[in-house]
């Protein structure tokens, strides 16, 4: 397994490891560094575009194409789902495929593809003030959020869990947090759970989990808690420094955000995940990003296609 640093790790600055560690995370001072495993542009499948496709009844489609590209809402710090190259500017990850699937579809080629990052506590408001066209970035699909914009899918089920550094041994589950400081992203689905149903445990937010990975790593928080699947990308990184321990307590279907209402590309984007589940294009893409963090394919959860709202 290839990881950072591994001639300084051992030596006795502990602080200054810690540094590069947390430097080598957020993507700076990569030269000189074993290259991380992670999506290779040039073995990522390619989504034949839907040419003739027209959405009429969708105002977000017909916005999209009088402006002649969309503008998709994703994550920019989760590795294998969502990461953006700080040097090229290049998203990749198994939610980016999935945008980049969905976007062919509705017949939109890659080349006229925006990505915006938002963050977990912004994605309502930017789909419900037309800043972005769709979300695709580990959005759980729950009925409070049904309330305030529309979900397709869902199209990867997900389950919350802990980060914690390799030599801790007091947190193996959530059962374990009272009294530590618990560190998630603000707006999101496990820092409510662990409010609501580990009352003991000090919460720590900020806006992204990468800042938690930080946090965590530099001994300002005891541990980390989200969805494995972004866990274990943060893990795969420097996996002598970090472990997801325990087993997942919650589910969370993903789902693509779409605004409340548009229901025409809200079902247009069920019939397009049904088609890449059953011709391949799922699988393919999740081999080609998430899979690498180790975990094979699974089957994905049946799509919800819940009446027009
Ligand atoms: N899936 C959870 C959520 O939607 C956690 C991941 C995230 O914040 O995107 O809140």
């Amino acid at each position: 397994m290839p990881h950072l640093h591994s001639t300084r790790r051992r030596r006795a600055l502990p602080a200054l490891v810690l540094a590069l560690l947390v430097l080598a995370l957020v993507g700076c001072g990569r030269e000189g560094s074993p290259p991380v495993k992670g999506p290779r542009a040039d073995q990522l499948p390619t989504y034949p575009v839907n040419r003739n496709f027209r959405l009429p009844d969708s105002p977000t489609w017909q916005k999209a194409k009088r402006r002649g590209h969309l503008i998709i809402g994703v994550k920019e710090d989760q590795p294998y789902l969502g990461e953006r190259d700080p040097a090229s500017g290049r998203y990749s990850g198994f939610d980016i495929e999935i945008a980049r699937m969905m976007s062919a579809a509705l017949g939109f080629p890659p080349s006229t593809i925006e990505f915006k990052t938002i963050a977990s506590a912004n994605r309502e408001t930017a789909l419900q003030n037309g800043q972005i066209d769709f979300y695709v970035g580990t959005y759980t699909i729950n009925d409070k959020r049904k309330k305030l914009v529309g979900f397709a899918g869902p199209y990867y089920m997900a389950g919350q869990s802990l980060l914690v550094r390799a030599d801790e041994n007091d947190i193996k589950g959530p059962q374990d947090l009272a009294g530590k400081r618990v560190c998630s992203a603000a707006g999101s689905t496990p820092y409510q759970r662990i409010q609501a149903e580990y009352p003991k445990a000090v919460l720590v937010a900020y806006d992204t989990y990468s800042v938690c990975v930080d946090n965590l790593l530099t001994y300002q928080v005891d541990a980390v808690t989200t969805d494995d699947a972004i866990l274990l990308g943060y893990a795969a990184k420097v996996p002598e420094e970090l472990k997801v321990v325990g087993k997942p307590f919650s589910q969370e279907p993903y789902g693509i955000g779409v605004p409340r209402g548009d229901n025409a590309l809200r079902f247009a984007l069920d019939d397009a995940l049904a088609a890449a589940e059953k011709n391949g294009d799922w699988k393919k893409a999740y081999n080609a990003t998430l899979g690498l963090s180790g975990v094979p394919a699974p089957t994905p959860p049946p799509i919800d296609r819940y009446p027009a709202t």
